[in-house]
């Protein structure tokens, strides 16, 4: 068998937090293609249902929709248990969702602090604790997690704190439960994008004006596109990564090199 053939998740069972759009979306159908079952998780139900039948119908695999809140430990509970009543056995979990929040230090409240760390690390936490029981197990997975360059990077000139120190902690996070389950086979790596365009970028009208700042410094005078992290979660997600664990892939068009 070739190494593209050795590459395809045929069969494989995957679920994508904020799944619906952006990344997420992008990252699942990269998965639907490569032939693996997809369970599209978001807290916009009919977002997610869209892509789900999206799915369904361009790639011949099967894909649910769940609705679920990735703060909330009894959603990712039922979303688990769901995902094994429809498919049995859960091999892949992207980890993703996420939300960013531009606020000056002295000006964000602690709610607003709480609400950012909330989703973007402890949501990454409680959805990757309950991946890796199930990987336990069963005896193996693969978990991926979206951090993203502000865990390496502070950017500018936007302030963003609660952002930087959340996916720094997903970073780190990624490579603590590696160490942990590395021996039980359940293997856990993150991607960290640099700038996408995205509805997290591209629709937020304050973010707008740092558009054209950033293009400027970037090294690829650009954006990336969110296909441009399809073939690093695909590789992620299937066998022929199995000594990758403990990584965290910058994927960035050299923006951090400066
Ligand atoms: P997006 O806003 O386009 O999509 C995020 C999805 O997550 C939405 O469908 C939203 O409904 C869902 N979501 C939000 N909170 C949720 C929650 N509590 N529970 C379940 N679902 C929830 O964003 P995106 O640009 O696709 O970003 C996806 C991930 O990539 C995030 O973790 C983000 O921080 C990260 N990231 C994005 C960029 C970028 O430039 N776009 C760069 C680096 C990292």
């Amino acid at each position: 068998m070739g190494i593209i053939e050795k590459m395809r998740l045929d069969g494989k069972k995957i679920f994508v937090t904020g799944g619906a759009r952006g990344i997420g979306k992008s990252v699942a159908t990269a998965f639907a293609e490569a032939g693996a079952d997809l369970a599209i998780v978001d807290l916009d139900l009919d977002e997610a249902k869209k892509t789900a039948t999206e799915l369904e119908e361009n790639n011949g695999i099967k894909a649910i929709a769940i609705k679920a809140d990735v703060t909330k430990q009894e959603d990712v509970d039922a979303m688990i248990e769901e995902i094994l009543n429809v498919f049995g056995r859960l091999d892949v979990a992207f980890c993703n969702a996420g939300i960013c929040m531009n606020i000056p230090a002295e000006e964000m409240t602690y709610d607003q602090w709480k609400k950012v760390i909330d989703i973007n690390l402890n949501g990454v936490f409680l959805t990757a604790q309950a991946a890796g029981k199930v990987m336990l197990k069963q005896g193996g997975g693969s978990i991926i997690n979206t951090a993203s360059m502000s865990g390496h990077i502070v950017n500018v000139p936007q302030p963003q704190c609660s952002y930087n120190a959340s996916k720094a902690g997903v970073i780190q996070l990624t490579k603590s439960l590696a160490v942990e389950w590395a021996t039980r086979n359940v293997r856990v790596n993150c991607i960290s994008p640099g700038y996408i365009g995205t509805e997290l970028t591209l629709n937020s009208p304050s973010l707008q004006p740092l558009i054209e700042q950033w293009n400027k410094v970037a090294p690829l005078g650009r954006m990336g596109k969110p296909e441009e992290l399809q073939s690093i979660c695909v590789y992620l997600a299937g066998d022929t990564s199995s000594f990758t664990t403990g990584s965290d892939f910058v994927i960035d068009g050299a923006f951090t090199c400066i």
